[in-house]
């Protein structure tokens, strides 16, 4: 087992001290159920091949498919893959959707490839997985640096070897070959409707709360958007390169407008009082809501005694590490864990499928009830377990989600989970 998997893997402990949970169950969620691996031997632009490892993790199906991304970067590996995949399982039981939790991954670096190679390479990956996914088996999505057009070409792979139109197979892809409306701004609004419904016991306003979002991609823009549109003033925003801070509150259309033309959110249109800082100065500024939306493990041990904010909503997947949470949570600050404050993407995905399956599409208008109809009660019900136990709302999130699928895993009985039988 990877380092990061065996930390990732220490919330399910933590969350089961809080239930009745057989430890049979415990045992089965300690491992995933399945994992491939294979290489893509792909026909690059000079008639070279080259070899990339490539991974498919099905953690656990017992509420359903399995359902989670395909990350392309260099740096993948099994252990990332896997610890994603936990991760979705749990995401996807605290949304209630009928999915467990999977993950892919290649390790490449996509800005290397040429758009004709990265076809061939999405392509071969549905070639080398075609067995282990499918619209009722394992659905992939987009990740880091995989997007809509990544999934057209893995969609239109699988139909072709299907011999039929399989759009269900994947979701995040373009509105023109079955994408949901609504998907773009997803994971921003599902986190903007969490806090809206828990600001008040998070001791926030629009009128008196200044927010800090750490990146400037889908989560963190539309979530600034929003949040700004009823009158939260958000002070500072970054990307990879760079951090700009205002006191007087940023316009996220305008900074999004200076980014689209420069690459960059540095020198975006503000006042006299605006500054530059460094991404570290960032996550350090005086504000009532810090919101990571860039990466993983930005919030460690070195830093949390210095955050100032008192809320942290994670936009990000695993931006917190578990040194962190503990200091951060000893500090009295509320850290709302990714598992519900990003968990829109994969519901509004989940839509996606819904809408793939009855051929019937919903307006824009509908998609964001549902969305709504669905994370302000999870939250709700995560915040209630939160002060019922007397815990950080992270382990009541899992303690939630562990709830969920630790019925289902029973409620299947033990013959058919248990190799042997009770
Ligand atoms: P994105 O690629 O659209 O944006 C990422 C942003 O982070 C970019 O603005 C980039 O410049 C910035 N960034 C990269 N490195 C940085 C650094 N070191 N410091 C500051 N900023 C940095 O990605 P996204 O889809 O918005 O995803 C962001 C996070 O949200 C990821 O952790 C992802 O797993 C998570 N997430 C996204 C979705 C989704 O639907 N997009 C769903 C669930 C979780």
């Amino acid at each position: 087992m990877g380092a990061l998997f065996t930390k990732a893997r220490k919330r399910l402990k933590a969350a089961a001290k809080h239930l009745d949970v057989h430890p049979d169950v415990i045992e089965k969620l300690r491992y995933p159920k399945e994992t491939l691996a294979a290489t893509l031997l792909v026909r690059m632009d000079d008639g070279s091949r080259r070899g990339f490892k490539a991974w498919r993790c099905r953690y656990d199906d017992t509420r359903g498919p399995t359902k989670g991304g395909i990350r392309y970067h260099p740096a993948v590996n099994l252990d990332e893959v896997m610890t994603l995949a936990f991760w979705m399982t749990f995401k996807c039981a605290v949304a209630n959707l009928p999915y467990g939790g999977g993950k892919g991954g290649v390790a490449v670096d996509v800005k290397q490839l040429s758009r004709t190679e990265l076809e061939r390479l999405s392509r071969a990956y549905v070639q080398a997985f075609a067995r282990f996914i499918g619209p009722d088996r394992d659905i992939p999505a987009p990740d880091m640096y995989t997007n809509g057009i990544v999934m057209a070409w893995m969609a239109d792979e699988y139909s072709m070897m299907a011999d039929q139109p399989s759009p269900g197979v994947i979701t995040g892809k373009p509105i023109a070959l079955g994408g949901s409306l609504g998907r773009d701004d997803a994971t921003g609004r599902g986190g903007y409707f969490v806090i809206r419904h828990l600001e008040k016991d998070l001791g926030l306003s629009p009128d008196k709360s200044r927010v800090v979002v750490q990146g400037f991609g889908n989560a963190a823009y539309h979530f600034a958007r929003l949040m700004h549109a009823d009158g939260y003033k958000i002070i500072g925003v970054s990307d990879s390169r760079s951090a700009i801070y205002d006191p007087d509150g940023l316009d996220p259309l305008a900074v999004m407008e200076h980014k689209n033309k420069t690459g960059r959110v540095a020198g975006a249109p503000t006042n006299r009082k605006a500054k530059e800082l460094s991404n570290a100065e960032l996550l350090e500024t005086e504000c009532n809501l810090l919101v990571p939306a860039a990466m993983e493990s930005q919030l460690v041990q070195d830093n949390a005694d210095k955050i100032k904010a008192p809320v942290v909503l994670e936009l990000a997947n695993g931006p917190t590490t578990p040194a962190a949470d503990t200091i951060l949570a000893k500090r009295g600050i509320t850290v709302i864990p990714d598992i519900l404050a990003n968990a829109g993407g994969v519901t509004v995905s989940y839509f996606e499928w819904v809408q793939n399956k009855a051929g019937y599409y919903w307006p824009v208008q509908e998609v964001q009830t549902k969305l709504r109809a669905i994370m302000e009660p999870e939250a709700r019900r995560v915040w209630d377990i939160k002060l019922e136990k007397n815990i950080d709302m992270r382990t009541a999130a899992y303690v939630h989600a562990l709830h969920r699928i630790a019925s289902a895993i029973e409620a299947h009985g033990t013959k058919a989970f248990f190799a042997g039988g009770a």
